[in-house]
């Protein structure tokens, strides 16, 4: 089993590579910001709930998200692994992941990280403004506040992963074919 942390900034690319790795090795895709979108479109409860922070370009609490996933892994049966996109963000969600994933007997495999420059993500976040219809993607100081939101809160988790010898950055600049193949020679590894 192939358990993979798609891993970078907002704008990065994780969504677009994740439609690869998918196509590829079968596996399953965990976007916990699809998840929470889907909630939100379906106005559950827990989509009420999220919708502020979302909308702010801040993290959903922990426990929300934890309590997410664990259902979504637990209702998805004979995996060949998942594909974990926006998730962990926190070391906290790191750990609750290990745990989940320890009691499955199938730990992460590895995190595969796609680096990108600040100014390169801007671009790209108002390039997709135009139609993803996203209340995130609209305004500047809401861009700002999702990257700042990720340097401060999310960053420590690939510490979390180098320390397990389980860290592998990715240059995520370049075209969509070029990037996946550096991603693919990463899994091919595993
Ligand atoms: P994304 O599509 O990954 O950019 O996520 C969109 C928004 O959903 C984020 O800005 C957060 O508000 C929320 N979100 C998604 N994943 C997480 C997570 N793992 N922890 C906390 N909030 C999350």
């Amino acid at each position: 089993m192939l358990n993979i942390v798609l891993f970078g900034p907002p704008g990065a690319g994780k969504g677009t590579q994740s439609e690869k790795i998918i196509e590829k090795y079968g596996l399953t895709h965990i976007s916990t910001g699809d998840l929470f979108r889907k909630h939100l479109g379906e106005g559950t409860e827990l989509g009420k709930m999220a919708k502020s922070f979302m909308d702010a370009g801040n993290l959903v609490p922990d426990e929300v998200v934890i309590g997410m996933v664990d259902d979504k892994i637990k209702s998805t049966a004979d995996s060949a692994g998942f594909i974990f996109d926006g998730f962990p963000r926190t070391v906290p969600q790191a750990e609750a992941l290990d745990k989940l994933l320890t009691d499955k007997g199938h730990p992460i495999s590895g995190m595969i990280a796609l680096e990108v420059p600040e100014e390169e993500l801007k671009k790209r976040i108002k390039e997709r403004a135009k139609t993803s219809g996203r209340v995130d993607d609209q305004d500047e100081a809401k861009i700002d506040n999702r990257i700042r939101v990720y340097q401060e809160e999310t960053m420590p988790v690939a510490n979390y992963y180098q320390e397990q010898r389980k860290f592998s950055p990715i240059h995520g600049v370049g075209s969509i074919d070029e990037i996946f193949m550096a991603i693919s020679a990463v899994m091919d590894a595993y």
